[in-house]
């Protein structure tokens, strides 16, 4: 039988948040909630969604292969030029892009550890190794990532805020690492959550693109935006970098529904000003609630808190039975992202009952 190399039949598969008609069918319940996949509670722009039933009449067409209109929108708001932006079908894939085109088998690339799992799966996909480089305070290390740099390796990848722990490095932080890293180094800056960051000193990563340094800022609209489902994100990096990611792109890889209703959603202010304002709140009382029940939680600059607990899966189970679904992070944390308000009171009073025999 055909086998793939040895590096990919050692892939731990990513497994993605459970969906809700899948614990529905299993247990036999109605009415569960999702707080698992740092998806916005609030739903998708409406603007977004009244362009989507205009498309549809020519699906019969390919795409835009280009994606101009969204690039160009996304080249003006962030005076950039359009050779300097990438769509990609979910931020997910142009990290992927990212690692075929700057990897080779045999090189690494250094990221922390909890962070985003998609770098390590797509790091070996190609037999390339992953450092990783311990969180220091559920923040990135990035004083010791960078010492953990080797002659092989070819990208960094910083998540800013980190999932799961919704921590973020200030600019100076950042500044020293981006100062001290050899040239021929990408730093893949994900940006996942940027839109929810209120900490004043959170940094501007354009800065670094400014001064042309090797980096790579990736943005996408499946969070404030509420597009998880139609799968669109973007890069922004110099046109060398862009270039080259180009050639390995699939030439369709964003649908036609996706690029317009990302061109809507990103113009839909009232939109994001509401979610954001949903998801600060929604902090506040989970904060207050969990200080209550006094449970350890990391203050986050995102929509999900990560919690440090005992026996991570047990609780998760018993929040299933409840028809709460949260993401257990290793046998020691759970990370919830911020719902709605009848979402939040909903999990802390599953949360409570599931805590308080456990506790005793
Ligand atoms: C959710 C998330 C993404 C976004 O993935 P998409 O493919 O754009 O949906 C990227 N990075 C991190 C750290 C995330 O949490």
């Amino acid at each position: 039988m055909v086998r793939p190399p040895e590096y990919v039949a050692s892939i731990k598969p990513y497994v993605p948040g459970k969906p809700i008609e899948e614990l529905e069918r299993e247990l036999g319940i109605t009415g569960s909630i999702k707080l698992a996949s740092n998806e916005n509670p609030v739903g998708p722009s409406p603007l977004a969604l009244e362009v989507i039933k205009e498309i549809t009449k020519d699906l019969n067409r390919y795409p835009d292969g280009s994606g101009h209109y969204l690039r160009s929108a996304l080249a003006e708001r962030l005076s950039v030029k359009q050779e300097n932006i990438i769509l990609g079908n979910g931020s997910n894939e142009l990290l992927d892009i990212a690692v075929r085109t700057f990897m080779r088998p045999g090189d690494d690339a250094v990221m922390a550890h909890p962070s985003f799992v998609v770098y390590s799966l797509a790091v070996q996909s190609l037999g390339a190794g992953s450092i990783q480089v311990p969180l220091k305070d559920f923040t990135h290390d990035l004083d010791a990532m960078t010492d953990a740099v080797t002659e092989r390796t070819r990208i960094v990848f910083i998540a800013n805020p980190n999932n799961p722990t919704g921590t973020m490095n200030t600019k100076e932080e950042l500044d020293r690492m981006m100062e001290r890293l050899p040239e021929d180094i990408l730093v893949v800056m994900d940006e996942a959550y940027h839109e929810y960051v209120s900490d004043p000193e959170y940094a501007d990563s354009m800065k670094w693109f400014s001064e042309g340094k090797d980096i790579l800022i990736l943005r996408t609209f499946s969070k404030i935006y509420g597009l998880a489902g139609l799968r669109i994100g973007y890069g922004i990096a110099k046109s060398e970098i862009v270039t080259e990611m180009n050639k390995l792109r699939p030439p369709f890889n964003t649908n036609s529904i996706s690029q317009a209703a990302a061109l809507k959603a990103l113009d839909d202010t009232g939109h994001i000003d509401n979610s954001r304002r949903v998801n600060e709140e929604g902090k506040r009382y989970l904060y207050g609630e969990l200080g209550r029940l006094g449970i350890r939680h990391v203050p986050t600059e995102a929509n999900f808190i990560y919690m440090p607990v005992e026996n991570s899966m047990a609780l998760y189970e018993k929040l299933l039975r409840l028809g709460v679904i949260v993401r257990p992070i290793g046998p020691g944390a759970i990370r919830v992202t911020v719902g709605l308000p009848e979402e939040n009171k909903r999990f802390i009073e599953a949360f409570e009952a599931v805590i308080k025999p456990l506790s005793r």
